[in-house]
């Protein structure tokens, strides 16, 4: 069998791998794991206009990993270049996915209005995503032909994210997908790894220990009771999808459990406010701590004085509630959405802080702020960077060195036969294939963008 990386080769976004394989009657099959979207980087834009590299009509089936956009955001594209075949994807993962690409497809037509920039797709196409999606379960074995099934596990890094086993050519391949961090108290941990030929193993944070996630619910608490005593403004900025709803748990822990105070939290993000809700219907995906599991009918994401703010107008009335007050809005790293005027308005205030609870990707205004700019540029202001601004890691929502290498010794056996890594900058990874050379002693590859190998 042939394996060629059409995305998130030497790079972390774009996630798409083409599987060439035949069934035990020889017939041949051609299947994609992942179609996601180029992201942050300088060419991002142009590599997704780029044509695939594959010809769409031979392909006989998709299958997602989980729904975050590097991983699902070129499957309209795919659509609009004539792709009739299913959508394997887990329950929650359609409609996470539903949101994710009407997101982005809105992002695409505003910039397309202002600055006449081409639609990668139309709205027609997200619409087709859907009615081809297959929804699986988790262990549900799905078979294309004799000898060659499919079978979607537990990944731990969002609602409904997936690692993907293949048994094909009496071979077992598995690709990673995204795997989450060590003790996320909202998800189900990653499954062990069984034995495997080769893994596709994603590298993102391949070169790092993450902090101890056990105390982030004391580092919240404190900088909560910090807002309260100086009556300040906490903003945190925050990724729509499992990080929001992480950040909202640990709150209603907070201010259920161990701190009694009235103060206003705002969730100030419309698609976060939508991913929230699906994180409520889809609470059997979640897992929560065993010492509140009695609490079951309970809702997890709500708490008193939590408002979520939908319309544009609960947003600006915002600015009216007296301090102390707590704004969770997006975008994640600040280069857009409703985060962006509360910046304008509390940056140069000495009572707020700003709360960093996820990664600032180069060249986002995030990055800057947390590099230590005194002045930043905002829709063409200048903005005195004055408050407090505190960031914490433990939020992470991926796996760091130590959980990836534990992760890819199977629990019943022999090591892969081959790593392949893939969705991870180059650095990290290379630090990362020399750290698991060293440590497991087996072939490390990380290949480059079309490149296919054979297996
Ligand atoms: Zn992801």
């Amino acid at each position: 069998m042939k394996l060629s990386f059409h995305g998130a080769a030497r790079g972390v976004t774009g996630s798409c791998f083409l599987l060439k394989t035949k069934d035990q009657n020889g017939k041949d099959y051609q299947i994609l794991i992942d179609c996601g979207m180029f992201q942050g980087a300088r060419y991002a834009d142009e590599a997704n206009f780029e044509p695939f590299h594959f010809k769409v009509k031979e392909i006989d089936a998709v299958f997602i990993t989980h729904a975050h956009a590097d991983h699902t955001g070129r499957l309209p594209k795919l659509i609009a270049a004539g792709y009739k075949g299913p959508i394997y994807c887990t329950h929650p993962t359609r409609p996470l996915t539903r949101l994710v690409l009407e997101d982005s497809f809105h992002i695409m037509s505003e910039n397309s209005r202002r600055n006449g920039d081409p639609l990668l797709y139309e709205q027609e196409d997200v619409a087709g995503v859907f009615e081809q999606c297959e929804c699986v379960n988790y262990h549900e074995q799905i078979t294309m032909g004799p000898g060659f099934t499919l079978m979607y596990h537990e990944a731990g890094h969002i609602l409904g994210s997936a690692y993907i086993s293949i048994e094909t050519e009496g071979k077992r391949l598995v690709f990673s997908g995204d795997l989450g961090n060590n003790d996320v108290p909202i998800l189900p941990d990653t499954e062990p790894l069984s034995q495997a030929d080769y893994v596709v193993c994603e590298s993102t944070y391949g070169h790092v220990l993450h902090e101890d996630p056990k105390g982030r619910t004391e580092i919240l608490h404190q900088v909560i009771k910090e807002t309260v005593e100086h009556k300040g403004v906490l903003l945190i900025p925050s990724f729509s999808i499992e990080r929001t709803q992480e950040v909202l748990y640990e709150m209603d822990q907070i201010f259920e459990h161990t701190y009694h105070v009235k103060m206003p939290i705002f969730l100030d993000s419309p698609m976060a406010i939508r991913a929230t809700e699906l994180y409520r219907h889809y609470q059997q995906y979640l897992q929560f701590e065993a010492n509140i599991l009695e609490e079951t009918d309970k809702d997890f994401f709500s708490f008193p004085n939590l408002h979520e703010t939908l319309q544009t107008e609960e947003s600006k009335a915002i600015n009216d509630f007296p301090k102390p007050k707590v704004i969770i809005a997006g975008s994640g790293m600040m280069h857009g959405g409703r985060i962006m005027h509360h910046l304008i308005r509390y940056l140069p205030d000495t009572d707020c802080c700003l709360f960093i609870v996820g990664y600032q990707a180069e060249g986002t205004l995030g990055r800057q702020i947390f590099e230590g700019a005194k002045n930043v540029r905002i829709f063409g202001q200048e903005v005195k960077v004055q408050a407090q601004v505190k960031a914490i890691g433990a939020f992470s929502a991926h796996a760091d060195q130590a959980k990836l290498t534990t992760w890819l010794q199977p629990i019943d056996g022999r090591l892969p036969k081959k790593i392949i890594l893939v969705h991870g900058d180059p650095e990290p990874q290379q630090v990362f294939a020399a750290h698991l050379r060293h440590e497991l002693r087996v072939e490390v590859v990380a290949p480059e963008f079309l490149e296919e190998i054979d297996l």
